[in-house]
């Protein structure tokens, strides 16, 4: 069973100013990298797997930037709108959900 989705969501790493403001109001839809830069991620308690998109290699992981786009499980709407509204780099990109993009991004 998986959450209803309707919009996806990702981020411009080239613009993300490494605050953190995105996670802490929406965890289980944004993570901090290594690098200091935040990546978005889908929870497996919303889609029954975690996959975190921060161009790493192997399963579990996804591309980085446009191609990395992550659902937004229906219940993280309202916090993952909130967080593209307060993040100060103004980089996080949120779309209506599209399933050829999904595909494309071969996680
Ligand atoms: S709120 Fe925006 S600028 Fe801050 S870490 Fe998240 S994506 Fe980057």
């Amino acid at each position: 069973m998986t959450d209803a989705t309707q919009l996806m969501v990702w981020i411009d790493q080239d613009l993300c100013t490494g605050d953190g403001i995105c996670e802490e109001i929406a965890p289980d839809v944004f993570v901090g990298r290594e690098d200091g830069l935040w990546v978005v991620k889908e929870e497996a308690s919303h889609f029954g797997k975690t996959i975190v998109f921060d161009a790493k290699e192997g399963d579990g992981h996804g591309p980085e930037g446009s191609r990395g786009v992550a659902r937004v499980p229906d219940s993280q709407t309202d916090i993952v709108i909130e967080a593209a509204e307060e993040c100060p780099g103004e980089c996080i990109m949120i779309e209506p959900y599209d399933a050829k993009s999904i595909q494309d991004r071969g996680a």
